[in-house]
């Protein structure tokens, strides 16, 4: 069984997401691809994330008619800061057999170093590095120690320069965010006041 995991924000889950999801599971045949939520990002401001649950409610929407795609909770619902090798060694016990793949785009294994237990983290599964607009493969290739750059493989994906920071920007100026995200997750925003200073956010629906 050939398992993506795919860890990130998903504040909100868009659509230069879900296409390197199924660009990698196309590419390197992937069985499935389990798309993991932080609960809170080393690298992001907790007080400004939506909460898990929301963020996963998005995530089901997003993939719900997908075979290949699921949600898993298994970070938010850990306390504290979530790092992947953690997550990685929780379903290595889960699944012991399976071959791992971890999601990425290319700025986020450019910062790789910065991650905890590194090392570990490259024995544990192998890296997918899709392109994302505004850095160079080959450039992120080449910064790499290459006992890394080996375990990376970089994944070709049509340009969507897409990011949730701008979608979360273009929700609170009121402009449309049309087919930037799936419809059901656009659906969700809007009827919960999501990113908006002027709805409450407190009851999940
Ligand atoms: P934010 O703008 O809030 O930082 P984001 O859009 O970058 O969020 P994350 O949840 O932080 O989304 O991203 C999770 C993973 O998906 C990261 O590895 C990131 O590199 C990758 N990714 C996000 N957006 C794209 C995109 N448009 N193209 C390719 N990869 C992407």
């Amino acid at each position: 069984m050939r398992i993506g995991i795919f860890g990130g924000t998903f504040d909100p889950i868009h659509l230069g997401h879900l296409r390197l999801a199924e660009e990698t599971r196309e590419q390197l045949q992937l069985d499935r691809v389990l798309f993991v939520p932080n609960n809170v990002s080393p690298f992001k401001d907790e007080a400004m994330v939506t909460p898990g649950e929301r963020r996963i409610e998005m995530i089901w929407r997003a993939v719900a008619d997908n075979p290949h795609f699921e949600v898993s909770a298994v970070e938010v619902r850990r306390p504290g800061p979530s790092y992947a090798i953690d997550t990685l060694r929780a379903l290595r016990a889960e699944c012991p057999v399976g071959d791992f793949f971890f999601l990425t785009g290319t700025d986020a294994v450019r910062d790789l170093a910065g991650w905890r237990e590194p090392e570990a983290l490259m024995r544990e599964a192998r890296f997918v590095a899709a392109c994302r607009p505004g850095t160079e493969p080959d450039e992120v290739r080449n910064a790499l120690p290459p006992h890394w750059a080996e375990r990376v493989t970089f994944i070709a994906m049509p340009g969507l320069d897409i990011s949730a920071t701008d979608l979360r920007a273009r929700v609170r100026a009121r402009r449309s965010i049309t087919y930037l995200v799936p419809r059901a997750v656009e659906e969700y925003i809007l009827a919960n006041g999501l990113y908006s200073d002027r709805a409450p956010q407190e009851d999940i629906s």
